[in-house]
């Protein structure tokens, strides 16, 4: 259990994500007090303060997980598998899941779950509880979760509709009864309304819920391969209508991938005007988008590389691991941001390094943990960190990168063997590492 008053943290020759090497960084009460460069004068360390040697190391503020579904985690086979592998057979499953569903055994599995997020260095996760359930068993769980877990990991639940907020009766009331419970984000699933009109007006309640209540709204949008879904313009409409920008984001937004060029080409700077961030989900996005296609088969992710040039802030979300719509998923978010580095081509040197914030900053701004104080590597921000046995981001993704030490509020929560390998081969050197310093 971590101490009340954690003692200081003295980190020693990291390399940051920008670039600085042989960098110290002195952490005292929790925050980062002090950060020193290569040749400066060494800092002033309390002598009772914790040593950790970054050995030249990538030290980064922790992953964020901006989009995930905690209450059907490890839930995979329950009670069958997804036989087609589509979205709309997982969340059929997911229905027939529910009706067995024990608030116990939801706990244990989210926790179960949590020991994974903070062992691969997420420090927060923004998760979906689906509220379509008279009883908020899951809402329940999860805030009990939410509150186990706050010393080392911070959650965001988001009341999510899962069977549509218009299309399921008493949606509407469990939705409003979540929010009163304590769940902190607005959610939404208009695409699967019965119609696209009753997706706009869930879009506009929700929203003005949102506005009334002052939380943010985080909306499961255009999650179809149907380039006439158009939810998002509605969400950005409503956005800045109420005022809510920088405070909206739209999940999946898959359609965008189908979508008509020309109309895209108005839909970006309407998405930049209203401050909306887009997350995609990209293990999900390429495993179940496309499935009605013979070939060509879509990849069906949205596009990444057009709404940043464009200015909209985008994030990469887990979604899911061993749940009724992916069997796969471990909580590393170096995996999430390696496969949205592919399916979106961002192979640059600039773009592998978007790929990275995808999921530390970018995700940061999308949670609101981002500002004065909080999260980030300046003084006065939180000293939360994960050491990668890499030298550079996109070695973090190259390698998806072993977790050599993971801080939460300056204190060492967990650590990693570093992955190596002994060989026997005449001639050859015993020792193998897959990390590369390139020649200067
Ligand atoms: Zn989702």
């Amino acid at each position: 259990m971590l101490r009340r008053m954690p003692r200081s943290l003295l980190i020693r020759g990291a390399t940051l994500p920008d670039g600085r090497t042989g960098v110290d960084l002195l952490a005292i009460a929790g925050r980062i007090a002090a950060l020193r460069e290569a040749g400066t004068p060494a800092l002033a360390a309390p002598p009772d303060a914790e040593r950790l040697d970054a050995d030249g190391w990538l030290l980064s503020p922790p992953f964020i997980d901006a989009h995930f579904h905690l209450d059907a985690v490890l839930s995979h086979g329950l009670p069958r598998v997804n036989a087609s592998g589509t979205l709309l057979e997982g969340i059929q499953l997911w229905g027939e899941l529910k009706p067995l569903l024990s608030e116990e055994a939801l706990v244990e599995r989210a926790l179960a779950y949590c020991d994974w997020a903070v062992a691969r260095g997420i420090g927060a996760i923004r998760s979906h509880v689906d509220i379509c359930d008279d009883r908020l068993l899951a809402v329940r769980a999860l805030l009990h979760v939410r509150q186990q877990v706050a010393p080392y990991l911070d959650l965001q639940l988001v009341a999510f509709p899962q069977d549509g907020l218009l299309r399921s009766p008493g949606a509407l009331a469990n939705l409003e009864r979540a929010l009163d419970l304590g769940v902190d984000v607005v959610g939404g699933i208009p695409h699967f309304e019965r119609s696209t009109a009753e997706g706009a007006e869930s879009v506009r309640l929700l929203c003005e819920i949102a506005a009334a209540r002052g939380l943010r709204v985080d909306m499961h949008c255009d999650e179809s391969d149907d380039p006439l879904s158009r939810h998002i313009e509605t969400l950005a409409f409503h956005t800045q209508r109420l005022g809510l920008q920088g405070r909206v984001t739209a999940s999946h937004a898959t359609s965008m991938h189908s979508m008509d060029n020309y109309y895209v080409s108005k839909l970006l700077p309407l998405l930049a005007e209203a401050g909306l961030h887009v997350v995609a989900n990209p293990l999900i996005n390429i495993t179940l988008q496309g499935r009605h296609d013979s070939y060509p088969k879509r990849r069906g992710m949205t596009r990444v590389p057009e709404l940043l040039a464009a200015g909209v802030n985008v994030g990469f979300g887990h979604d899911c691991v061993m749940d009724p719509w992916y069997a796969l998923g471990s909580a590393d978010m170096l995996e999430v941001a390696a496969m949205g580095l592919h399916v979106a081509q961002m192979t640059s040197v600039a773009a592998q390094r978007q790929c990275f914030d995808a999921v530390t900053v970018n995700n940061a701004r999308i949670l609101g943990l981002d500002g004065a104080g909080g999260y980030g590597l300046a003084p006065g921000c939180r000293a939360d960190f994960v050491l990668l046995q890499a030298r550079s981001p996109a070695e973090a993704l190259r390698l998806r990168a072993q977790r050599l030490a993971v801080v939460r509020g300056g204190e060492v929560i967990s650590r990693m063997a570093p992955a190596t390998a002994q060989l026997s081969l005449p001639g050859r050197p015993a020792h193998v590492d897959f990390t590369r310093q390139t020649a200067g």
